[in-house]
């Protein structure tokens, strides 16, 4: 549905899967729209990021979500947009073995990203023609009037009609300014909000170039019982690629309670130590030419938002929402399903003020 209103100016915090999928169902209903999306990060995704090496000659390793996993109930109610991602060759199906993967469904289909995960908030970044501005982290959010005034931590300030926040719960919790009233004037939101948990892992990237020869046959494995390490993906083979003028990567993810003992160590501390652990798991892996660490100390959703609203209005006039896979579950397939909720609730919000 098109809806025609004066033109609204939307603020959306946060360039994850949940703030493109926004911003692209958001152009398509409000055309004429002023779509601004902000993020602290230097470029885009989230934690559905993908990470190349300095040389840019191997293959590049998604340090975040790892496959695409599509469940039946999703199959029909997020039809359109797996057939948009599959049409346009951003998602193909997974053809290499995950070894360990415990989902016994058999009506569960699985993805993988050949440019990598990023490809997929890139390509619904992109539909949207929003307004991007990276390295730009909100640390302040007021009312003013009737508008919201989003503050950086450089100082920067931005006005918006509406404003769709879709950081990581614990993130939003922080933010300082009239939003702090906001949630301090809504208890049961603000103890619902405080409840949500996420899990933390790190990640660590392996390069290797061009010459490595990688003999696995195996896209990604479980790893069960080591105290470290959780999952290892051979990145090329995972997606299926095979291009002889970029070497292999490999993608290393640490299990929950090694994450949450560690969760306040540096990165780089870190990295040997997983890099240790690896050389028991996978004794004939050779020595990366690059390495890159990751701290993700919000990585999947733990406890998510009571009853998984998909969304929350947390204020009507001027509209701030909440929205990102706390409010529904960690997956792509999660975050569709927020962002559907928020075009949603700002569509009622806009109608109403449009009737005025
Ligand atoms: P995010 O991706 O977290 O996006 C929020 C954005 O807000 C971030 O880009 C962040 O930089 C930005 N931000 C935060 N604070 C501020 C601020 N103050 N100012 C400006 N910007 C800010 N899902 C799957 O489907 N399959 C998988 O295999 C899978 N595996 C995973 C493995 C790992 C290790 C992790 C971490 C996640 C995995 N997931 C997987 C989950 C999936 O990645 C997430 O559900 C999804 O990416 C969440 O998207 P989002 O947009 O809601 O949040």
């Amino acid at each position: 549905m098109m809806i025609k209103t004066a033109m609204e100016r939307i603020g959306i915090v946060g360039a994850g899967m949940t703030g493109a999928t926004v911003a692209s169902l958001l152009r398509a209903d409000y055309p004429g729209s002023n779509l601004v999306v902000l993020d602290k990060g230097r470029g885009v995704g989230g934690r559905m990021s993908t990470s190349r090496s300095m040389k840019a000659n191997s293959f590049s390793v998604d340090l975040g979500a790892q496959y695409i996993s599509i469940s039946e109930p999703y199959k029909e109610r997020h039809g359109r947009f797996h057939k948009e991602l599959i049409t346009a060759g951003v998602l193909t199906p997974l053809r290499s073995d995950i070894e360990g993967n415990k989902s016994r469904d058999p009506t569960i289909t699985h993805h993988v990203a050949p440019q990598g995960v990023s490809s997929i908030v890139k390509h619904f970044l992109n539909q949207s023609g929003a307004e991007l501005h990276t390295s730009e982290q909100i640390k302040q959010v007021d009312v003013k009037d009737d508008k919201v005034e989003l503050t950086t931590e450089s100082g920067e300030r931005y006005q918006f009609d509406s404003v769709v926040l879709t950081m990581p719960v614990p993130q939003i919790l922080q933010l300082q300014g009239t939003i702090a009233d906001i949630i301090n004037s809504k208890p049961e939101i603000k103890q619902k909000l405080e409840q949500v948990s996420y899990s933390a892992r790190f990640a660590v990237g392996l390069f290797y170039n061009p010459n490595t020869k990688l003999s696995y046959s195996w896209g990604g494995k479980y790893i069960p019982e080591d105290p470290c390490i959780r999952f290892v993906a051979i990145e090329n083979i995972k997606r299926g690629l095979n291009n002889p003028k970029l070497g292999p990567s490999v993608v290393v993810h640490t299990n929950v309670p090694f994450g949450l003992e560690h969760l306040e160590q540096e990165k780089n501390v870190m990295v040997p130590m997983i890099l240790q652990h690896l050389r028991d798991v996978l004794p004939e892996l050779p020595e990366p030419d690059e390495i890159k660490g990751h701290k993700w100390r919000f990585s999947q959703v733990h406890k998510a938002y009571e009853g998984g609203p998909g969304c929350v209005v947390l204020n009507e006039k001027p509209l701030i929402m909440l929205a990102g896979d706390a409010f529904s579950r960690s997956t792509m397939d999660g975050c569709i399903e927020s962002a559907l909720c928020t075009k949603d609730a700002l569509q009622k919000v806009l109608s109403t003020k449009s009737n005025i």
